[in-house]
C-alpha cells in the first residue's frame, strides 16, 4: 500500500495527541520532531488548569489517554474571585457550567503523560534546519533537521502539521511569523511548594484593584501562582515591577491587611520572582491550513489567545482531538484526499477558535488599566456570561457531528 507521509513538528500538547492517535493508522507513515530531549522541562516549568472542554474532547476521543492524563492530575471544580482582604465576590461550581470536572496539573506532567502516550514516533532532540516546498514532488513539502549530529531530510511529505507552539517555524516558514496583538496586561508565572497548609487549594483569584493574584495547587505539593498587572499594550514590562517592594506595594489592599491566602500568595511569589517566567498577554490571528500547500497549523502555532480562562493547552488538546478525529474518519471511508482534511479542520474550528479567544478577551476586562474587580465580578455571575461559559465548557462537539445531527 502506498501510506501518506505526515510530519508533525513539534511534540508538545497537541502535536503528542496526534502523533500517538496518526500512527495507529496504517494508511499514514508518521514522523514527529521535538527539539527538547524526553526529560528536558525548561519550558514547561509551571502548572496549567485545563478546561472540562479539553478533558470532554479527550475522553470522546482517547479514554485511555484521557484517563492517564486525569491520574497526573487534580480536579478543577470551582472557580472563586474574592478582594485581597479576603471578600468573596462570586464562587462558582464549575458543575454549573460544565459537563465534568477540568484538571489542575504540572505543565511538565502534562507533556509527560501526553508524550509517554505517543511512543517511539516521536524523535526527541531533532534540530530542524528547513521546512520548504518539495523541491521533487509540486504540492508537497520537505524538512531536514540533524539529530545526535546525523543529518536527515524527509521530501515528498504529503502531509505537514505545525504543531510546534507559539513562535511556530513552520508557520513563520509559509505564512510570516503572526503579527501579536497585545492584550495591555503582563503576567508573572512561578510553581513554588505548597507549605500553605491547606490555605490554596482549588483555582481562586484575588484583586486589588486591576492587579490580580491567581493560584491553584497542583500535584504532588506545588502551589501554580500567576500575577497579573495593567502594562501599556506593546510596551515593555518595566524593569521597575521586578522587585519585591513593588510586588507587596501593588497586592497589598489599602487596609494594609491581606487575606491569609494573598498574604502567603504575595510571599511566595516574591520569594520566586527571578526564577518566574514574565510574559505580555497577546493573541494571534487564526490560521489552520495553509491554501496552498498541505500544511496544518494545530495549537498555538494556529491561535494565540488571552490566558485569561486557561483556554491555550486546553484548546490545543480540542484542536488535536478534532484533526485526530476527521483524519480518522476520512482514512476510515478510504479518503486520502488532504485538502478535503485541511478544509474540514478550519470549517470545524474557526468559529470555535473566535468564540473562544473573544470571550477570554472579554473575560481579562477585570485586569485592565482602571478596572473595577467588583463590577468586572459582576457580570460574570449574571446569566449571558454563564450561558457563554456554559458553551465554552460543554459544546466540544465537533462540527460536521452537529451538522450531521441537524440535516
Ligand atoms: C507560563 C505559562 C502558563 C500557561 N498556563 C496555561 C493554563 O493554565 N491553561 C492553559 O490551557 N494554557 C496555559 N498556557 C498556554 C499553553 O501552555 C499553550 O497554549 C499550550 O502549551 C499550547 O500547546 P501546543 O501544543 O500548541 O504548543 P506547545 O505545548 O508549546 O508545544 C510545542 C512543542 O513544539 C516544540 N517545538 C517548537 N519549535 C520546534 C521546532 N522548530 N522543531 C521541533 N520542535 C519544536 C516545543 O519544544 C514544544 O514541545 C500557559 C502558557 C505559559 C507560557
Amino acid at each position: 500500500m502506498n501510506r501518506l507521509k505526515v510530519m508533525i513538528i513539534g511534540s508538545g500538547v497537541a502535536g503528542s495527541i496526534l502523533a500517538r492517535r496518526l500512527s495507529r493508522l496504517p494508511a499514514l507513515e508518521v514522523h514527529c520532531l521535538e527539539k527538547v530531549l524526553p526529560d528536558d522541562h525548561s519550558e514547561a516549568g509551571t502548572g496549567l488548569n485545563v478546561g472540562p472542554n479539553a478533558i470532554k474532547a479527550l475522553q470522546l476521543t482517547d479514554p485511555e489517554l484521557a484517563a492517564q492524563v486525569l491520574q497526573a492530575s487534580l480536579p478543577w471544580d470551582s472557580w472563586r474571585l474574592s478582594l485581597a482582604d479576603g471578600q468573596v465576590l462570586f464562587d462558582l461550581p464549575l458543575s454549573q457550567v460544565a459537563d465534568n470536572p477540568g484538571i489542575r496539573i504540572r505543565w511538565s506532567e502534562l507533556y509527560r503523560v501526553l508524550r509517554q502516550g505517543a511512543g517511539e514516533v516521536i524523535r526527541y532532540g531533532a534540530h530542524v534546519s528547513s521546512i520548504a516546498p518539495s523541491p521533487t514532488s509540486p504540492g508537497k513539502t520537505c524538512v531536514s533537521w540533524t539529530q545526535e549530529g546525523v543529518e536527515h531530510s524527509l521530501d515528498g511529505i504529503d502531509l505537514l502539521i505545525g504543531a510546534d507552539g507559539r513562535y511556530s517555524q513552520t508557520r513563520a516558514t509559509f505564512s510570516g511569523a503572526p503579527e501579536p496583538v497585545h492584550v495591555g496586561v503582563a503576567i508573572i508565572r512561578t510553581l513554588v511548594e505548597d507549605t500553605s497548609n491547606g490555605l490554596i487549594d482549588d483555582y481562586a483569584q484575588w484583586f486589588n484593584g486591576p492587579h490580580r493574584l491567581l493560584a491553584f495547587r497542583v500535584p504532588p505539593g506545588h502551589i501554580y501562582i500567576a500575577a497579573t498587572f495593567p502594562v501599556e499594550k506593546g510596551a515593555e514590562i518595566p524593569d521597575a515591577w521586578r522587585t519585591a517592594e513593588v510586588m507587596r506595594q501593588t497586592y497589598t489592599p489599602a487596609t494594609g491587611q491581606p487575606s491569609p491566602e494573598m498574604q502567603w500568595l504575595l510571599d511566595a511569589m516574591c520569594d520566586h520572582l527571578s526564577d518566574s517566567h514574565w510574559a505580555r498577554m497577546q493573541e494571534s490571528p487564526v490560521l489552520f491550513a495553509e491554501p496552498l500547500l498541505p500544511v496544518m497549523y494545530i495549537g498555538d502555532s494556529a491561535h494565540g489567545m488571552a490566558p485569561t480562562l486557561g483556554q491555550g493547552a486546553t484548546q490545543a488538546i480540542e484542536d488535536a482531538c478534532v484533526a485526530a478525529t476527521l483524519v480518522e474518519r476520512a482514512v476510515a471511508a478510504g479518503n486520502l484526499d488532504v485538502r478535503s482534511w485541511l478544509t474540514e479542520l478550519s470549517d470545524a474550528r474557526e468559529e470555535r477558535i473566535r468564540f473562544v479567544m473573544q470571550l477570554s478577551l472579554d473575560a481579562t476586562d477585570t485586569m485592565l488599566a482602571g478596572a473595577d474587580p467588583v463590577a468586572g465580578a459582576r457580570w460574570k455571575t449574571e446569566a449571558p456570561f454563564l450561558e457563554k461559559l456554559s458553551r465554552l465548557f460543554r459544546d466540544v462537539r465537533f462540527a460536521s457531528d452537529a451538522q450531521r445531527e441537524a440535516s
